[in-house]
């Protein structure tokens, strides 16, 4: 054999470099479900199962046009098997000249391999991933010279870089930016008829592999009734043609808006299928501009939404290759308290969480807003170690890969870079979910309240987030009204708010041993 062409489940493109130079008669792909890959944090049973099917889809494509695959499934390998322990089997069995991979979308993949090759004795090629507008150096380029990042400032060169929303050299419309305009909140009327996203039904690949993972990962969290995603290139291609005909013109107005049984609103859900490469991103975005230019969409609301892929997806990827592995020991804020059981439950009488973890475990999916001002939010104030955040994300969310899981949870969610991916903590009262959803209206917990028996934790947790942070943030430019408005605060009330605070730490902390996952599947990530 000449060259073992690795294939991982979140590479699931045949136009990806590692195909390259790919000669069917001496070289073989090599692809393989292992248990450790889905036990290393305690993953949704939907995430599982949207990898396994999207991987036997995508060896299916390849043997149906010549390509010939070493697969190796759940059902061969033993049950302490990871991804080091079966490449070190198939390059004993097949002596390749080479292994070649296209690069992993988490550090420790990456590690896990090349030492396996290395130990192996042969030789292994990484190659860039093109799947991405921004290589790795290409972003090391952008950082060079800079004391700070910055999302707009990035965006803008990769707009002009790949000649996206420009007329002449110039943002279309005068802006390079309509942020401004997508913050609107429902009225109370609620969001009205949204269109649905297009369901994907199980076929019997798919159902093979939910009976799988209902057998061997039953106890993992989350549901697989609702299972529904799409997993090939077809199926994507079906999703991502339904949101830019019924929901991209109205992506932008009320993007930061929740509502309570409308899981997706009119986000694209299309994350997923673009990381594991069922989508191109370079085609998302150019079709999306189209949808603008053709008059069908108007530019807020595809701004938008590009931003979104060819800025924040871009610009977390950059990040996370520019400060790992040491990034994910960073914690910022020295938070240190245990993620709250109900994470894994949405056993909780907090409505907006409620909402949020049971759309999240009966789906795999959550929008922006939910994970960032739901979830993250109520994480960030109750001081929880941003490492037992991140496990969670990983676990949790069918798109998750740690690429952009972790910038986006330990840096954008919980500050714990300091300060790398976003200017300031996203910090917010029960006031902000009371605007932007209807959460609060079913709740037993009244968001203006931060002390007494209906306060919201929210909002107690702000005040005591703000008050255990003064010396830090008194001066930053953009929280310094937050400091004021605390400071207006009498000591009494300041030092009722962090008592209240500390009984729901307290109580949480103890429900947290109760409740949490196992804790065998809360190490550190490692195969
Ligand atoms: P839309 O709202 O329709 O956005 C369009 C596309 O833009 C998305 O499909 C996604 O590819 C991209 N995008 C949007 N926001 C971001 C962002 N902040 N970073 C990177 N890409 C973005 N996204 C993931 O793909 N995987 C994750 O594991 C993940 N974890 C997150 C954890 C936290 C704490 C937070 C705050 C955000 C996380 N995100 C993650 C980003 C974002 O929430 C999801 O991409 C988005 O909700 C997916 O739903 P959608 O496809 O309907 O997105
Ligand atoms: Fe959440 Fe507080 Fe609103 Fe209840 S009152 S839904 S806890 S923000």
């Amino acid at each position: 054999m000449r060259h073992l062409v690795v294939v991982l489940g979140d590479q699931l493109d045949e136009r990806s470099a590692a195909f390259d130079g790919f000669d069917p008669s001496h070289d073989r792909v090599w692809m393989a479900e292992v248990p450790a890959e889905s036990t290393h944090v305690w993953s949704h049973q939907a995430r599982i199962a949207l990898f396994l099917a999207a991987m036997r889809h995508f060896a299916r494509s390849l043997e149906a046009r010549g390509i010939s695959v070493l697969y190796r499934s759940l059902e061969d390998v033993p049950p302490d098997a990871d991804l080091g322990s079966e490449l070190a089997i198939a390059l004993r069995e097949h002596r390749p000249e080479r292994v070649i991979l296209t690069e992993p979308g988490e550090h420790r993949v990456e590690v896990v391999l090349q030492d396996t090759a290395r130990r192996a004795g042969v030789p292994l090629e990484v190659r860039d991933d093109r799947h991405f507008f921004c290589s790795r150096e290409r972003f090391a380029r952008h950082r060079r010279g800079r004391k700070q990042l910055r999302l707009e400032y990035f965006y803008r060169e990769m707009r002009r870089e790949h000649g996206v929303l420009l007329d002449d050299g110039a943002p279309v419309g005068g802006a390079w930016n309509y942020d401004a305009e997508n913050r609107k909140a429902f009225p109370r009327s609620g969001p009205g008829e949204v269109p649905r996203p297009l369901a994907f039904p199980p076929d019997p690949i798919t159902r093979d592999v939910l009976d799988l993972v209902a057998r061997r990962f039953g106890s993992h969290p989350g549901s697989l009734e609702a299972f529904d995603w799409p997993v090939t290139p077809a199926d994507a291609e079906h999703a991502l043609e339904d949101f830019l005909r019924n929901r991209l013109p109205s992506f932008g107005d009320t993007q930061d808006a929740m509502w309570t049984d409308e899981p997706v609103l009119y986000h694209s859900r299309l994350s997923a299928a673009l990381n594991l490469k069922l989508l191109d991103p370079r085609d998302v975005v150019s079709r999306a501009e189209r949808e603008y230019r053709a008059g069908r969409a108007p530019l807020a609301a595809v701004e938008g939404f590009i931003r979104q892929i060819l800025g924040w997806r871009e610009f977390v990827r950059g990040v996370y290759w520019s400060f790992m592995p040491e990034y994910l020991e960073r914690n910022a804020l020295d938070a240190r308290e245990p993620l709250p059981g109900f994470y894994w439950t949405a056993n909780t009488d907090l409505n907006c969480l409620h909402q949020t973890l049971a759309q999240t475990l009966a789906t795999g999916y959550a929008h922006h807003i939910q994970r960032l001002m739901v979830t993250g939010l109520f994480a960030l104030l109750l001081g929880v170690d941003p490492r037992e955040v991140h496990r969670w994300y990983l676990a949790i969310y069918v798109d998750a890969v740690e690429w952009v899981e972790l910038p986006n949870t330990l840096g954008m969610s919980q500050f714990g870079d300091g300060g790398v991916l976003a200017s300031k903590p996203y910090i917010a009262s029960g006031k902000y979910v009371d605007r932007m959803s209807d959460y609060c209206r079913g709740c037993r917990y009244d968001p203006s309240r931060a002390t007494g028996e209906r306060a919201c934790p929210l909002t107690t947790l702000y005040w005591d987030f703000l008050a255990r942070h003064r010396a830090r943030f008194a001066s930053h430019p953009r929280l310094r009204m937050q400091i004021r408005n605390l400071e207006r605060k009498t000591p009494r009330e300041v030092e009722d708010i962090r008592r209240a605070a500390e009984r729901l730490r307290s109580g949480w902390r103890a429900e947290s041993t109760d409740e949490a996952a196992p804790s065998a599947n809360r190490g550190e990530p490692g195969a």
